[in-house]
């Protein structure tokens, strides 16, 4: 690996400000998707390093919490500008664990960090309130106090971004966090440590784990200390994890499964529809929660739009991300091929039409070619699964109900887009569709400062935003008798 700065790849787990190998001695061999070559090992920890960790986040805390919110700041800045300054490596670290086109590893650096900056500053800002007393002689005062040891568990499909989404509010806050990153993309989290060590981030209060899920998961669930988990993950891994947090009533953030419709009406502008229905598919190679997973088209615009969309599809390069002129890499695994090819299988099966794509790429390995099928209806698996890889299949339709039906017709609610100009239709589908986010025109809607988050079986909770903020801290009601 030819990092600038070779000392930001570490192949151990971080716990309590120090570098460890697991108890047991074992490890765990990290591939490249791009190529199937190992990387790399990690630690294959389980309960007993986790509990580590949970004991070194709680002594840790009573320092880290008696900080004011600005010498919080200061140390969080130094990480933001650490990262920043680092973009190179860590963007290569990335496309070599996860496949990701290396333009696209350095946009997600960029946006890791930028939940740091807005966190650290946002920090400054969490107020109380005062509230008349209810009788003559009482005075009530609400504070907002962190919520303690914290727990992350992590996706692959953003190694980076979606660790710092849920640590700088709560490092910020004041809380301390043990971080379960994905077993496929253990090493950008690792360097994310090493940054947090270097920045000053005092030991304990932020520790990676590496290892088993199920065991590492079990401890955080189930540990009286950890006040609260957020998960990033799928929706079954998510009922699974609240279920053992129920227990011990922890605090919960969960960004789950999605499902997203991307509307074109027929008043669209379809130049700028097809641009937006690349980005919002074709990112991450299909491999994000917001991606879109079925696209609707009413029937005035379908042919141009088609047309159009399968053309600009036809101009996507998949090759190893490492070549700066890919644009999508490989599937993370031969499980994500599977999904992929037995949706198509079955939406052409069902009556579905191949326009272009459909199988493994010629260049072999986990490599899919971005595909594009027409005429598909609810009763297909691409109507009502995540499909999470290249494949857009787009749907027919005559009348705003009638897509507004389909559109919500899913147990997921994270984000929807659509495509229109008329301002009554805009607010008219912005406010029925029943999801937690909604691109207006637009195919990419992540950002630090709005909140990030679904509805239904998409999760519970805000990433991002200031609302991100509260989700690691509880308030607390004073009422003085005077
Ligand atoms: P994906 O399909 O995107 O891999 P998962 O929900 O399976 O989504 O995984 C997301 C994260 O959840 C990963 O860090 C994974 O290791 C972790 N995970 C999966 N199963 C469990 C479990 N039973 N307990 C704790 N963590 C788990």
């Amino acid at each position: 690996m030819q990092l600038r700065d070779s000392n930001l790849f570490r192949q151990q787990a971080y716990i309590n400000g120090q570098w460890c190998d697991a108890v047991s001695g074992e490890s765990t061999v990290i591939t490249n998707p791009a190529t199937n070559e190992s990387i790399g090992t990690v630690p294959e920890m389980a309960a007993e390093e986790t509990q580590l960790a949970i004991t070194s986040a709680q002594v840790a805390l009573s320092q880290w919490q008696a900080k004011t919110a600005k010498e919080r700041q200061q140390v969080l800045l130094v990480w933001y500008q650490l990262i920043i300054e680092n973009t190179n490596d860590l963007a290569l670290i990335m496309t070599l664990e996860q496949g990701k086109p290396l333009t696209e590893s350095a946009a997600e650096v960029g946006y890791a960090a930028s939940f740091i900056q807005w966190f650290a500053e946002e920090a400054k800002r969490v107020y109380g309130e005062t509230i008349p007393g209810h009788q003559g002689d009482k005075r009530i005062v609400v504070t907002k106090q962190p919520i303690g040891v914290t727990a992350a568990i992590t996706p692959w499909n953003f190694p980076l971004a979606m660790i710092t989404r849920k640590a700088a509010p709560a490092l910020a806050a004041g809380c301390s966090m043990i971080v379960k990153p994905a077993p496929d993309t253990p090493y950008s989290a690792l360097a994310l440590a090493e940054l947090a060590d270097r920045a000053g981030i005092p030991a304990g209060i932020f520790n990676v784990v590496t290892g088993d899920a199920k065991a590492i998961g079990k401890v955080l669930c189930s540990s009286k200390t950890v006040r609260k988990l957020s998960f990033t993950g799928s929706t079954a891994v998510g009922v699974k994890l609240m279920a053992q947090c129920a227990p011990t009533m922890k605090k919960l953030s969960l960004e789950l499964g999605g499902n997203a419709p991307f509307i074109v009406f027929n008043d669209a502008d379809i130049d700028a529809a097809v641009e937006g229905a690349l980005q919002a598919k074709f990112r991450n190679a299909g491999q994000t929660c917001v991606c879109a997973n079925r696209i609707y088209v009413q029937s005035g615009v379908i042919d141009l739009f088609t047309e159009k969309f399968v053309a600009a599809v036809a101009q996507l390069k998949v090759g190893n991300g490492i070549d700066k002129s890919s644009d999508i890499g490989p599937l993370i695994n031969s499980n994500a091929i599977s999904k992929v090819e037995s949706h198509i299988q079955d939406a052409l099966a069902l009556g579905g039409e191949l326009l272009l794509g459909g199988s493994n790429h010629p260049v072999g390995g986990y490599y899919f070619e971005p595909t594009v099928i027409k005429g598909a209806t609810k009763a297909m698996k691409v109507a009502t699964e995540e499909t999470f890889g290249p494949l857009a299949p787009i749907f027919e339709f005559e009348s705003v109900e009638q897509v507004i039906n389909m559109a919500n017709d899913t147990d997921f609610g994270l984000a929807a887009y659509f495509y229109a100009r008329d301002i009554s239709l805009v607010y008219q589908v912005s406010e029925a569709l029943e999801f937690g986010m909604v691109g207006v025109n637009t195919g990419l809607i992540s950002t630090e400062v709005a909140p990030f988050g679904g509805v239904k079986s998409s999760g519970l909770g805000r990433e991002g935003s200031r609302h991100g903020l509260d989700e690691y801290l509880e308030m607390k009601y004073v009422c003085l008798a005077v």
